[in-house]
C-alpha cells in the first residue's frame, strides 16, 4: 500500500558517514521515501546544532531579566513568535511530521548530548507539553515517534542478567519521561545491538529488516502507558488513583517499567507493541 501525504522527520545524530547508524539514517529515508512518504532530515552534528540552552533561545528583552527562568520565558517566547531562529526551524519540521524516527548511538545509556540538547531546545514549553497537556494529553498525540539505535554492548549485556542491565530500564526515561511525555504514540524501538561485534552479514540483515518494517510501520500498534485519567490530582501531584493500584492487585507485574507498584517489571514492556493504534 501506497501512503499518500505522510511525513517523517527523521532526527540524527553520527559524525560519520561510514557509520552503521548513517547507513540506518539512509535505509529509513530510502524505504520511506519508496512508500510515498516526504521524509525530513535533522542531521544534528551536520547543522552543527547547537545544544545548550541559554538566554539566546529568545530573541527580544527577557521578561524577567534580573530572574530569567528558561521554561517561562521560552513559553512566553513561543507564543509570541520570539524563539530562536534555530529552534522555530525545528519547530516546523515536527509540526509538519507525522512520525518522529531519533536515529543514534546509545551513549551512557542515554540520548548522545547532541540529540539531547535538541530535545530539550526544540520540545519547548508550550510547543510540546504543558501543564494540562502532558503524557496522554499532549501536543503530540495524533504523531507517533521511535527510537532507532545502535548498542555497544551486545543483547545478552542488556538484559536482566547482563552487565548494563534490563534495557526496559534504560528505555524508560527516552520513551516515557520524553516521547510519552509530550503525547507521542511511541512505536516500539529499533535497536541494533552490538553492531561493531556482529558479521558483516548480520548488519546486512539489520538493514533488510529495517527496511522491511518501514514499509508498513504507520499500522503498528503504540507501547502501552498509563493513561492521564489512570491518576489523580494529591497534595503531592498526580499519582495512581487507588482503584487502578487495587485493579492490579492480582497482577505478578506491575503496570509499566515506572509505575511498577514494587512489582517485578512487566517483561518487554518498552520493546513490544501491546496498545490500540490511533
Ligand atoms: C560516549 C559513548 C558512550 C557510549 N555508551 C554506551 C552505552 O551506554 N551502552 C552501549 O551499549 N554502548 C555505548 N557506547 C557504544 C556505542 O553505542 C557504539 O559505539 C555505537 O552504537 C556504534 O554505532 P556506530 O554507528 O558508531 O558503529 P560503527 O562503528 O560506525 O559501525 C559498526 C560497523 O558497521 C559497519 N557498517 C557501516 N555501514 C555499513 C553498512 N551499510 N552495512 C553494513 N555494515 C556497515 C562499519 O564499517 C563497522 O564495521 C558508547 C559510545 C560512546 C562514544
Amino acid at each position: 500500500m501506497i501512503i499518500i501525504g505522510r511525513t517523517a522527520l527523521i532526527v540524527f545524530a553520527h559524525q560519520e558517514r561510514t557509520s552503521f547508524n548513517f547507513a540506518m539514517k539512509e535505509a529509513a529515508q530510502a524505504a520511506l521515501e519508496k512508500k510515498g512518504w516526504t521524509v525530513l532530515v535533522s542531521d544534528l552534528y551536520e547543522m552543527k546544532f547547537n545544544a545548550v540552552m541559554s538566554r539566546d533561545d529568545i530573541r527580544g528583552e527577557p521578561k524577567e531579566p534580573s530572574d530569567f527562568k528558561y521554561v517561562a520565558e521560552t513559553l512566553v517566547a513561543w507564543k509570541e513568535g520570539r524563539l530562536a531562529k534555530d529552534i522555530e526551524e525545528e519547530h516546523k519540521k515536527v509540526a509538519k511530521a507525522d512520525l518522529v524516527i531519533f536515529q543514534f548511538p546509545l551513549q551512557w545509556f542515554g540520548l548522545p548530548a547532541i540529540m539531547k540538547g535538541w530535545v530539550e531546545r526544540v520540545f519547548s514549553a508550550g510547543f510540546a507539553h504543558g501543564l494540562q497537556t502532558k503524557y496522554s494529553e499532549g501536543p503530540f498525540k495524533h504523531k507517533k515517534a521511535l527510537l532507532s539505535f545502535t548498542t555497544g554492548g551486545r543483547k545478552p549485556m542488556l538484559s536482566p542478567r547482563g552487565i548494563s542491565g534490563d534495557i526496559n530500564v534504560i528505555l524508560w526515561p527516552m520513551q516515557n519521561g520524553m516521547l510519552n511525555c509530550c503525547g507521542f504514540k511511541v512505536l516500539a524501538p529499533q535497536i541494533s545491538y552490538g553492531v561493531m561485534h556482529v558479521t558483516q552479514e548480520a548488519r546486512v540483515e539489520m538493514l533488510k529488516n529495517w527496511e522491511k518494517r518501514l514499509e508498513t510501520i504507520w499500522d503498528e500498534k503504540p507501547i502501552r502507558f498509563l493513561p492521564n485519567q489512570d491518576f489523580e490530582n494529591t497534595t503531592g501531584g498526580l499519582v495512581l488513583k487507588t482503584e487502578v493500584e487495587e485493579a492490579n492487585s492480582a497482577d505478578k507485574y506491575g503496570p509499566t517499567v515506572g509505575q511498577n507498584l514494587g512489582k517485578p517489571l512487566p517483561p518487554d514492556s518498552q520493546l513490544k507493541s501491546q496498545g490500540s493504534g490511533l
